[in-house]
């Protein structure tokens, strides 16, 4: 049976969660109602709009359930890696061996979204004289402090070297404060010099072998960590295994990508588009989970298509979004607003390109880990950026700024200029604020001029 798309108010969706339920369309001991997540502080649900299926509805129980699961993980044994910065390639080491669960602490900079700021993390971080002239990610210290989102890990891994001053400054605020971290280096990718030995690193980009090869001894000191923390041996053999089911995420994400951004109508909500695609970086502490989500999702996607049903009208402007907006509700909005995201750079590109397994283990994820789009020159993720427009055929750019981030502070512009002369396209840099209520209508007009923009260049 197809449902026709709508988007539900979390009131709504319970309404709609007893219908399918009585008409056995989902497994109420699998998939609760949303709304019992909002007496956890996840009021910010209120204000959203959520796609109708039932495979949304597994998406969001997996994201909203992810503290619980932590917690029974290590109730019942599992040691917990929480590893910080790298999005996409430590957990992939981890979840090689059965008895570790690795999750990413900095994913804490969306819950003052989430939890509308009733948590105080952002004060707690304040407090440790983090504030707000660093990004939303300093709400992983307040995180820390107060002990209520995630259990502490077992073990701490984070990148160094090639990362921005704001994760730099508050992971070494973290290790002050009593909680050690295993740094690794992940050096800056730069392009091979022409007298040295250049390999490819996937997506197009070369790398210096030195570069490679360093990266990759790193890596080996964070895999005797991982084995140490299982007491079992990490061999090549389970990171192969890992490897294969890593690539079968990416692989659903692609196809759901390619349906979201390139039907007729988009099958998805932006939103849940958005929520899928973070499930690459650390699979929401539960790989089997995360891979039976992504195939219902992908399934709901295909059926909508074939049967020509989706969001939106045929002529909504096809935009392209760069970086995480800190408050998700933007992603509903620009949709109202008469907007399709088209094409999306999360900063985590690398955790969604296949990771080569006809390579040596270590060296595949050597290669992943520096081809991640904030270690290297703005211009190669520019470049990337530019070639997502013209695969999806967009007609227009978000560049989201992240309040008080470093990374953000010369970048956005760069790609936004970038863009403008390569693409020939408008663009706007814009910022989303972890709640965006009190400046939502300079967004709304931001957006709306975008659009105005793109539809009077296709009129010529
Ligand atoms: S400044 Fe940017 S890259 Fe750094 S932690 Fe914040 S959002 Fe991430």
């Amino acid at each position: 049976m197809i449902l026709s798309p709508q988007k539900l108010t979390l009131e709504q969706w319970d309404g709609h969660w007893d219908l399918l339920a009585r008409q056995g369309l989902l497994r109420p001991e699998h998939c609760g109602p949303l709304s019992r997540h909002v007496s956890d502080g996840d009021t910010r649900l209120l204000a959203l709009r959520f796609d109708n299926s039932p495979a949304a509805l597994q998406l969001w129980n997996l994201l909203l359930t992810e503290q619980d699961r932590l917690w029974q993980w290590k109730e019942g044994g599992k040691r917990l890696v929480g590893t910080m910065k790298d999005l996409g390639t430590v957990p992939v080491m981890a979840y090689s061996l059965d008895d570790l669960v690795a999750f990413y602490p900095d994913g804490a900079w969306w819950t003052p979204c989430v939890m509308e700021m009733n948590q105080q993390l952002l004060q707690i971080a304040d407090s440790l004289g983090i504030d707000e002239s660093f990004c939303p990610v300093r709400a992983m210290l307040g995180a820390f402090v107060n002990r209520n989102h995630f259990p502490i890990p077992d073990l701490l891994i984070c990148s160094v070297g090639a990362t921005c001053d704001d994760f730099s400054a508050i992971a070494q605020r973290l290790n002050g404060l009593g909680f050690p971290i295993l740094w690794w280096e992940i050096p800056h990718r730069r392009p091979p010099e022409p007298w040295e030995e250049a390999v490819q690193i996937g997506n197009g980009l070369v790398a210096p072998a030195s570069l490679v090869s360093l990266v990759r001894n790193e890596l080996d000191r964070v895999r005797s960590a991982l084995s140490a923390l299982a007491g079992t041996d990490l061999d090549d053999l389970k990171l192969q295994a890992a490897i294969s089911r890593a690539n079968q995420v990416r692989s659903l994400l692609a196809s759901l990508n390619r349906l979201a951004f390139t039907a007729t109508l988009s099958p998805l909500p932006a939103l849940e588009v958005l929520i899928a695609q973070m499930l690459a970086i650390h699979f929401c502490s539960d790989l089997g989970k995360t891979v039976d989500v992504l195939r219902a999702l992908l399934a709901q996607a295909k059926q909508r298509v074939d049967a020509g049903l989706g969001y939106g009208r045929p002529d909504d402007v096809r935009i392209f979004w760069v970086n995480p907006p800190a408050d998700i509700k933007v992603m509903n909005l620009v949709e109202d607003y008469g907007g399709r995201i088209c094409g999306t750079d999360f900063m985590f590109t690398h955790a969604l390109d296949p990771i080569d397994l006809d390579l040596p283990p270590m060296d595949a994820l050597a290669r992943i880990a520096l081809a991640d789009p904030m270690v290297g020159p703005v211009c190669d993720r520019a470049r990337r950026i530019a070639a997502e427009i013209q695969r999806f055929g967009c007609e227009a750019v978000v560049v989201c700024r992240i309040p008080g981030a470093s990374h953000c502070a010369t970048e956005g512009s760069l790609i936004a200029q970038y863009l403008r002369q390569t693409c020939e396209l408008p663009v706007v840099e814009v910022e989303v604020p972890s709640l965006v209520d009190t400046t939502v209508h300079v967004f709304e007009n931001r957006i709306k001029a975008l659009i105005e923009t793109a539809k009077a260049r296709r009129r010529g």
